[in-house]
């Protein structure tokens, strides 16, 4: 297959739809990135990587962020995860608060705001330094010791943060948060600033495409059925209340974030990423779902 080639047809094609879609304005620094720049990178499982445009570019990864400390804390405590977390869409938006009360302090999902702040609340208790552990993990993952957090956006998101204070203080009052708040949002907001490429997330996610063991490494990250759980999860709950109709148009396990990311796994082949901060009204990329779509359907790369 020409990847090459498929990566530089989709930056072509899905020009037009850039700079529609809003970039996320309710994070002061995230509103500042100009909603045109698109990139996107494929990795394959025998290691082979491609980019077009800004897909060496960091930007904030913001939600994606879920899915590493998600594999951390099923690496860390398993099973048990589940008694504090659900494992269903939650068909709201991502900082809704109504369904978090209904349902008595058990989030849907750890891929939505309520759920990752549970996930976030196990690294806090298990790790000595989870700030440090967490970058670690993932520098680790992506063979790249330059990523980092971005202290501005961390502190940007901290300032406009109400939603997420409001899940946290509901999550606590129900007794789900063994931390403080402050402490549970603190690494929270900075997971979600820190800044990678879409090349940097191909690598990092390259484990959930060959049954869990990072294909150029050799490394084991996860057992293999954890590895399709981590998949069955992002197919179901990564895309928020948009994951059935990313579902219908592209056929991907993915996770997305608020600053224009998406990142893609179809097992046994590749991973794809696609960056462009425009977002659509449940704050996944506009023009990224588009490429994953063309991708999809150019290339055959779905699970169905
Ligand atoms: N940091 C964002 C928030 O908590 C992450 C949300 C997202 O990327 N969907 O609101």
């Amino acid at each position: 297959m020409d990847w090459q080639n498929h990566l530089d047809r989709i930056a072509r094609d899905v020009r037009p739809k850039l700079g529609r879609g809003q970039v996320a304005t309710y994070i002061d620094a995230l509103a500042r990135i100009p909603n045109d720049r698109f990139g996107m990178a494929v990795r394959t499982i025998d290691g082979a990587e491609f980019t077009v445009g800004d897909g060496e570019v960091p930007f904030s990864i913001q939600s994606i962020s879920k899915l590493f400390t998600l594999t951390m804390a099923m690496n860390f405590i398993g099973d048990r995860l589940w008694k504090r977390v659900g494992r269903e869409p939650s068909g709201n938006p991502f900082n809704s608060l109504v369904q978090l009360e209904r349902e008595e302090g058990i989030p849907r999902n750890p891929l939505i705001n309520a759920g990752a702040h549970v996930v976030t609340d196990c690294l806090a208790a298990h790790c000595r330094n989870p700030q440090r552990d967490i970058i670690r993990f993932i520098r680790h993952i992506a063979g790249n010791q330059l990523i980092d957090y971005d202290g501005e956006v961390a502190a940007s998101e901290r300032a406009t943060g109400y939603r997420n204070f409001a899940l946290a203080n509901f999550l606590k009052s129900f007794g789900n948060l063994e931390n403080d708040v402050d402490k549970v949002l603190d690494l929270y907001f900075h997971q979600c600033a820190i800044s990678m490429s879409c090349l940097d997330l191909c690598r990092a996610a390259s484990f959930l495409a060959n049954n869990g063991v990072d294909p150029v490494s050799g490394e084991r990250i996860v057992p293999k059925a954890r590895a399709r759980r981590i998949n069955s999860l992002m197919l179901t709950c990564g895309l928020y209340d948009a994951v059935g109709n990313f579902a219908f148009r592209v056929g991907l396990p993915a996770k997305s974030g608020v600053g224009g990311g998406i990142i893609a796994v179809w097992p046994g082949h590749l991973t794809v990423c696609v960056w462009s901060p425009g977002l659509d009204k449940s704050g996944n990329s506009l023009a990224g779902t588009r490429a994953l779509e063309l991708f999809a359907r150019r290339t055959g790369a779905t699970i169905f």
